[in-house]
């Protein structure tokens, strides 16, 4: 098969490019490089079955194009990252919204199937738990920032699914929970990466708030399968599906695994959430996936816990320092 993965060569999207290239499929990658990195495909750079496209999904005659050529489109482009959304919050809302409007746009017009990974964030702060996929969305107002991402996320959402419902277009969404792995920057603010290089560099490892918020961490390459299979599923078309882990951990305590687990003699330091991303931030206290559809569905069962998480991460940081 022929898929069009875009942002291929991000953190999630070059695992995926790696594994659907292993399930022996012709791979295009779209990245504009503005976070992926081409040292993310260094692996299958040079397969046969791969072609790596330097672009922006706006530009509409191209994506067009590569859309009409390929079986499957993975769309995973997008500005991610907390950093990333309070410094540059008009570039998130565009890419983010324009982008997946032009990908819907052309799947519809060749009628094929389009994945669209969406994230935890549309939940916004919620307090009940775990999060089902029917489960309501609290967002804070329109004048804090941070929540300009989780409402794009949702308008892609929206969008995805009146494509499907009105024009009957394959689309199939994805949301995923704190995805970490190998090759995850640390420079969009995501915290594992962030804490195993503080840690392996002997710097403070920074805790935001009172570190008694949780996440739920969950491994790339069991991601990627997932993806896979989704989109593979013949009925998964107009359905959404929470991705991820469902073992929850505070903050404060993956700080003092994250310690623990390289032998690192870095205090733990707490920074109120104001310095650390600005004035107005609002943090999830919790976020816990349900993750029954995804397991009814394809038999999903995370292969790692985070222990084993944590030891390949800091693994691969050993082995790649400037990472
Ligand atoms: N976090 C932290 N220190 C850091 C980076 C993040 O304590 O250096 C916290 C952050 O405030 C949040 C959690 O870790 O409560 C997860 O942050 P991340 O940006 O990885 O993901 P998200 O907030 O999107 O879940």
């Amino acid at each position: 098969m022929r898929v069009l993965v875009t942002g291929g060569a991000g953190f999630i999207g070059s695992h995926l490019c790696e594994y659907l290239i292993e399930q022996g499929h012709e791979v295009i990658c779209l990245d504009n490089l503005s976070t992926g990195r081409i040292s993310n495909v260094a692996a299958i750079r040079h397969h046969p079955r791969f072609q790596l496209i330097v672009a922006d999904i706006r530009e509409e005659d191209l994506l067009s194009e590569l859309i009409r050529q390929v079986d499957h489109v993975y769309h995973l482009a997008a500005a991610v990252g907390v950093r990333l959304i309070m410094e540059k919050p008009v570039e998130t809302l565009e890419v983010n919204t324009f982008g997946t409007e032009i990908v819907l746009k052309h799947a519809s017009k060749f009628h094929k199937k389009v994945l669209i990974a969406s994230t935890s964030e549309v939940y916004g702060d919620h307090n009940e738990f775990p999060l089902r996929e029917d489960s309501t969305r609290v967002y804070g107002p329109t004048t804090v920032r941070r929540w300009a991402y989780a409402a794009s996320k949702a308008l892609d959402e929206f969008l995805a699914l009146a494509y499907h419902q009105e024009r009957g277009t394959p689309v199939v969404i994805v949301r995923l929970f704190n995805i970490v792995g190998p090759r995850q920057t640390g420079r969009y603010g995501m915290v594992v990466p962030t804490f195993v290089k503080q840690a392996l560099m002997g710097q403070s490892i920074t805790v935001f708030g009172d570190g008694q918020q949780t996440r739920c961490f969950g491994y790339v390459t069991d991601a990627v399968e997932a993806l896979v299979r989704l989109m593979e599923h013949p009925k998964s078309e107009g359905e959404v599906f929470n991705l991820g882990s469902d073992e929850e951990i505070r903050i404060i305590d993956l700080a003092h695994l994250v310690k623990e687990k390289t032998g690192s003699a870095s205090p733990i330091v707490f920074i109120p959430y104001d310095k650390a991303y600005g004035p107005g931030y609002e943090d999830m206290h919790r976020r816990v996936p349900d993750l029954t559809k995804v397991r009814t569905w394809i038999g999903y069962r995370p292969r790692l816990n985070i222990h084993q998480i944590l030891d390949h991460i800091v693994e691969y940081y050993r082995q790649n320092p400037w990472d």
